[in-house]
């Protein structure tokens, strides 16, 4: 488990589900934690029951179905809550996806209007983020699989070419910089 991945993950959560309270997403976390999630196919996951989280079953399943998660639990405790049997798979989920590789490039522009336009058969394989701030735009690129492309870069009257080299790091260090550098702009 990495603590930094886990504290961006743990965030996406909240911000997923901005109402849910604190206790809610300390009781996902725990489970998530326990090793209490077990995914056992593609759209299930089994999660143990605990008696002193005030589980009455050993074990519940929770299956994604039509765009929303459902737990068993739910029979019980009410249609649509999302309990934190649900929250414990979705952390895990995130979890998952944040420590994944992927490929990045930043391109820091300095320039006070900028458009950046990637070149060539490559392009629709990149995700571009960017990000103003009071020196400029930064454009983070993000591919499945490690490239170089060539770029043009717009930076006020300028054209710029560049090459950029798209290198492996996993996904939650990518949004850590995006709003590092999100937060140098808000001060
Ligand atoms: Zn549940």
């Amino acid at each position: 488990m990495k603590s930094e991945a886990l504290r961006v993950s743990v965030d996406e959560l909240r911000r997923m589900f901005p109402r849910k309270s604190r206790s809610w997403v300390a009781r996902s976390l725990r489970r998530f934690l326990n090793g209490d999630v077990k995914k056992i196919s593609e759209n299930t996951w089994l999660v143990m029951g605990r008696r002193e989280m005030g589980d009455a079953l050993p074990h519940y399943v929770v299956r994604y179905i039509n765009n929303r998660y459902v737990c068993d639990c739910q029979a019980s405790m009410g249609e649509g809550r999302v309990c934190s049997h649900i929250g414990a798979v979705v952390l895990s989920n995130i979890y998952d996806s944040m420590t994944k590789t992927v490929y990045a490039a930043v391109i820091n522009t300095r320039c006070r209007d900028s458009q950046l336009l990637i070149i060539g058969d490559k392009a629709h394989e990149i995700n571009v983020r960017n990000v103003a701030n009071d020196t400029g735009t930064i454009y983070i690129l993000i591919a499945s699989s490690e490239l170089s492309v060539k770029a043009l870069l717009a930076c006020d009257d300028e054209l710029r070419e560049e090459v950029l080299r798209l290198r492996p790091m996993e996904l939650w260090e990518v949004l850590t910089f995006e709003r590092g550098v999100a937060k140098i702009r808000k001060g």
